[in-house]
């Protein structure tokens, strides 16, 4: 049975107010625009943040979470990023990044070890996915581990680890047997950053400007064999841990970070053309202008559906692959025609940085790349409905 309506919980209604407040009094514009310069997030700011206890949403109360709740900490990702990724990519390498995936991966020694930190955001997690040469194509991953009695050897190198400068733990993927075996031969590792053998060089980047992302290197990095995510037992088999209910969610965060981003650059767009005024009235009332605003605000609508629904079954543990892939692809294409149509109604000003435009334009450029690009999702889709 296809359930199409459901009000929002009055709690997530709360979270919304309690946020927008927070985000208008500590993450104003001049101060958005500040660190996209700076490539910085606001340590101050995020402790304040913090201690409204949100990173508990996506923890067990029996770790010391809140309990599982993916809708509201969904919700907390778009409010925050309609203040762009300063506060929300942070989070997100909390909440998401550690939390969800150790909640549904890790072993209970892990849990025990971790969850009840990650609660209280006290630690911050980064994704060690993409290498050099491995994009979308996972299975193809180059970085080594070797088993050395209880302790877990790796070599090799990742791309685009963001936030690994100041996360506490990277989320490995790695190879761990030959590679001609591809998916039955990975898997995952928590390898603290502080590890000897690491080393880590900066990678600027125009999108999602909250820290610069990072190349990491790793020689000959020795951490113990407990550290194997999901435990000994799950050593070559880190393919079932990131084809699951953690990927899942995981397109449902960069999806939420798309649509507060494509909702942010609506809202600048229609106040803008409310206030200047060309040939005599605002150009609201030119209806190219109306037309494209109510267009884009059309799209958002749709995206909000889709990622309220897809966040939804994920949170009532329903199989979600298919609406998951569904939302990344739609919300992160759908986001770029936002931005494009957005930035045309502030013409030039859509270009300074007087306004948030030019950066709604290149955090929305960025959404069909990252986290499982629209092809990839295609490609999905076309398997997972059996095409
Ligand atoms: C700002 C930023 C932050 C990032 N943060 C992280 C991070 O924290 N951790 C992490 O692991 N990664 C991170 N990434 C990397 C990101 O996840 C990858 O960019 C993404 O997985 C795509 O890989 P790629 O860019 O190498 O593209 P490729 O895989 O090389 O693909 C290039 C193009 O070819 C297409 N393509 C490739 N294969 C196929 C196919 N089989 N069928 C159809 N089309 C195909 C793709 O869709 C894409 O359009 C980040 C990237 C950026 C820009």
């Amino acid at each position: 049975m296809r359930q199409t309506f459901i009000d929002e919980p009055a709690h997530v209604a709360e979270i919304r107010d309690q946020l927008r407040r927070f985000v208008a009094a500590e993450a104003p514009r001049e101060k958005r625009i500040a660190w996209d310069k700076a490539h910085s997030w606001p340590r101050d700011v995020y402790a304040k943040l913090n201690a409204l206890g949100l990173t508990a949403l996506t923890v067990p109360a029996e770790y010391g979470g809140a309990g599982q709740d993916l809708v509201a900490a969904v919700a907390v990702i778009e409010e925050l990023a309609a203040a762009g990724a300063f506060l929300a990519g942070p989070y997100i390498h909390t909440a998401f990044y550690g939390g969800m995936n150790l909640s549904e991966n890790g072993s209970p020694e892990q849990k025990a070890e971790y969850l009840p930190r990650l609660a209280k955001g006290e630690l911050f997690f980064a994704y060690g996915l993409s290498e050099p040469n491995v994009g979308g194509d996972l299975a193809s991953v180059e970085t080594r581990a070797e088993l050395d009695g209880d302790t877990v050897v790796v070599n090799g190198a990742k791309r685009w680890c963001t936030g690994a400068d100041w996360a506490d733990v990277i989320y490995c993927l790695v190879r761990s047997g030959p590679a001609d075996q591809r998916y039955r031969n990975l898997s995952f590792l928590l390898i603290p950053t502080d590890t000897p053998g690491i080393r880590m060089q900066g990678i600027e980047h125009s999108n999602l400007r909250y820290t610069d992302s990072q190349d990491v290197f790793f020689d000959n990095v020795r951490i113990p064999a407990s550290n194997i995510v999901g435990g000994r037992e799950m050593w070559n088999q880190g393919w079932k841990l990131l084809a699951g209910r953690a990927l899942d969610v995981e397109k449902i965060e960069i999806s939420a970070t798309a649509f507060g981003i494509a909702q942010a650059a609506c809202k600048e767009a229609w106040a803008y053309a409310q206030e200047r005024v060309q040939f005599g009235k605002a150009i609201s009332q030119h209806q190219a202008i109306r037309h494209k605003l109510v267009t884009a605000a059309t799209k958002l609508e749709a995206c909000r559906h889709m990622l309220y629904h897809a966040a939804w079954l994920a949170n009532e543990g329903r199989p979600c692959s298919v609406e998951t892939s569904m939302a990344k692809l739609f919300i992160a294409d759908t986001g770029v025609e936002i931005a494009l149509a957005c930035q045309q109604v502030m013409g030039a000003y859509a270009m300074s940085d007087a306004y948030e435009m030019e950066r709604h334009v290149r955090d929305l450029l960025g959404m069909p790349i990252v986290g499982g690009s629209s092809d990839m999702q295609r490609n999905n889709l076309a398997s997972l409905m059996k095409l």
